[in-house]
């Protein structure tokens, strides 16, 4: 009968349509948080997501509620992010549950994240409830966001929830709606345990904690349990559910969503995704797991200071544990010593992922830029991944260079198509088709490669249809096409951090560009440095930067005090993210220079 009384759902929608603004109202109204403890965007717990405003990691919370037919009811509520970067963290969620409130700005309808998430859903057979979110807003078109619903996703949307996140209207009636219209989980509780793992995080006096969702049997501290994908055994130590902060109980059932550990130790002996079972009575087949999603893009990431290289190690150890999608291996640089080539989602990921090494982690880091992966036809006829510009064989050894493509897809206002195929044009895009999603919205789709996406592409999508675009895109396989190595020196050395692959008729001006964008950003030293760019040898842009003669701080000894603290703290945290390049001060900027080309 609990069983009955148990509803798993996630929230589903595009960036900034207002998922975890609903869960603030909804934590609220079930007095599941205090009025006193509740921060705007309770879900949102990493410190990042709240500088940000965006949600990166999925949090569950377990809601107890009280509905109007009398009956008490124990929702688990599981928040999804909604940047394209990260919809391996929604499909992760929605296996654990059995619906998904699918919500919808009124203003702005469907968007193409909407999209994407909301096929996620059904492909997981889950009930979805649309939701119509900010009918506050004067710009509100609840109608028309139905009708796009039903039109663009073939759901039935003419009883959608109508709500707002700001101020609560209409929360109420959304918490029964969940309890009418969100199927109870109907596990087995007879049959032997069968749980799935959605998520794990590294906990410095507990461990390895389990984020699970028990779709058979039960689990309880005390019980032996096997981890089916590696057959590990362990002792269950604790099991609880996130309320939103861990609260311990004495048992999960067939249904439950909650948290366990197990004296698990290290990182590597559990992956999201593997199936949890008994030890004595194991069952027979594992849950069918997740589809692992392949990096797009590498850097490389070395610490400031050479002898952090283990805590660095023991750091993307932990943090790959709590983000699947992160992949490192070692690698060495000339120019930078000893550190790891890291693969990530996107550029966001990369972003998130050396913000939190450096808050979480307390490390300093030199990024390399960034860069897809290519592959390299050797003469021989085998093929060798290039994921590091550097490692680019020379040009007699290779047939053929390829890069990966993507399919993208731009949904815009009519008004925008312009300007959207001029970008696409300029970033060597090739024009696949449009169609008309409606009277004022067009999906502009084009064949690119993916490094020119990588860049800056979206922010330059964003100020090019003031903000109204948004982008969904999949790799559709490699092509050759007529790429070369851009080397750079630094006093006739060659660099291998800052080499780059480009196309070559673009090599002179990226080359010309780089350098002269290093020349700004290289502090002088006190000899001069001579900066070239090179394609194997021949050097195709040059640039001095002249030694300095006079102390730095000379000029501010007499200003007022409080500029001149200022600039020395200035200077002491720029130096943090300086790095010595045989003799040469470089700073972290230069290393991401690239990212700043047109
Ligand atoms: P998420 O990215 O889907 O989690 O979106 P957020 O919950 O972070 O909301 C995005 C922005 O929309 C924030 O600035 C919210 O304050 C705002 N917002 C959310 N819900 C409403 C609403 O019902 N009305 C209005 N006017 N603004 C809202
Ligand atoms: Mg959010």
């Amino acid at each position: 009968d609990y069983q009955k009384h148990i509803r798993n759902f996630s929230i589903v929608a595009h960036i900034d349509h207002g998922k975890s603004t609903i869960a603030d109202r909804i934590l609220e109204l079930t007095d599941t948080v205090s009025e006193r403890q509740l921060k705007n965007q309770m879900l949102d717990d990493m410190p990042l997501e709240r500088q940000r405003g965006i949600t990166i990691k999925m949090n569950s919370v377990e809601i107890k509620y009280h509905a109007q037919n009398g009956e008490d009811y124990i929702f688990h509520l599981i928040d999804t992010p909604g940047h394209v970067d990260f919809s391996y963290e929604v499909s992760r969620s929605l296996a654990a549950c059995e619906g998904a409130l699918l919500v919808v700005d009124a203003s702005q309808g469907v968007q193409a994240q909407t999209l994407a998430n909301t096929y996620l859903a059904i492909d997981d057979d889950l009930e979805i409830l649309p939701v119509i979110n900010k009918i506050d807003l004067p710009s509100a078109n609840p109608e028309q966001a139905k009708e796009e619903i039903t039109e663009m996703l073939g759901l039935d949307a003419s009883n959608a929830a109508e709500v707002s996140g700001k101020t609560g209207q209409g929360i109420g009636d959304l918490l029964e709606r969940i309890v009418q219209d969100i199927p109870a989980p109907d596990g087995d509780l007879e049959a032997s345990l069968k749980a799935l793992i959605f998520d794990s995080k590294y906990d410095d006096y507990r461990g390895v904690v389990l984020s699970i969702r028990v779709e058979d049997g039960m689990v309880k501290p005390g019980d032996h349990i096997k981890i089916m994908n590696t057959g590990k055994e362990y002792e269950v130590t604790e099991v609880g559910v996130s309320s939103p902060h861990p609260v311990k109980k004495d048992i999960l059932i067939a249904g439950d969503v909650g948290y366990l550990t197990a004296n698990i130790k290290s990182v590597r002996e559990t992956g999201v995704g593997d199936t949890i079972t008994s030890s004595k009575n194991a069952t027979a087949e594992p849950l069918p797991g997740y589809r692992q999603i392949p990096p797009m893009v590498y850097s490389g990431m070395y610490p400031v200071d050479n002898s952090k290289y283990d805590d660095l190690k023991e750091a993307l150890q932990k943090l790959q544990l709590n983000d699947a999608a992160l992949e490192f291996e070692p690698e060495t640089s000339t120019a930078l010593g000893f550190g790891f080539r890291c693969g990530f989602l996107g550029l966001l990921h990369m972003d998130v992922v050396q913000e939190r090494l450096e808050q979480e982690f307390n490390l300093d880091l030199i990024m390399t830029a960034p860069s897809v992966d290519y592959h390299a036809i050797m003469n021989d006829g085998s093929t060798k991944v290039i994921d590091n510009p550097s490692d680019l064989p020379s040009a007699g050894e290779y047939s053929e260079v390829q890069e990966p493509y993507v399919k993208a897809e731009v949904m815009v206002p009519n008004d925008f198509v312009g300007p959207v195929m001029e970008l696409c044009q300029r970033k060597r895009g090739e024009f696949v088709t449009m169609d008309y999603l409606d009277k004022y919205r067009v999906n502009v789709i084009y064949n690119m490669p993916l490094a020119e996406i990588i860049y800056d592409f979206f922010d330059d999508l964003k100020s090019s249809t003031k903000g109204y675009a948004s982008l969904d895109y999949e790799i559709t396989g490699y092509r050759a096409t007529d790429l070369v190595k851009i080397d750079i020196l630094l006093n006739k050395q060659v660099i291998d951090a800052l080499s780059f692959i480009a196309h070559r008729d673009e090599s002179q001006n990226r080359a010309r560009q780089m350098t002269s964008m290093l020349k700004k950003l290289i502090p002088r030293q006190n000899f001069e440095v001579d900066i070239q760019g090179a394609i194997g040898a021949k050097i195709i842009s040059r640039a001095t930067i002249k030694p300095y003669r006079k102390d730095v701080t000379w000029k501010i000894h007499t200003g007022d005090p409080d500029r001149r603290a200022k600039l020395l703290e200035k200077q002491k945290r720029g130096k943090k993210r300086m790095k010595a390049v045989g003799q040469v001060e470089v700073p972290q900027d230069a290393f991401m220079a690239v990212l700043r080309m047109n």
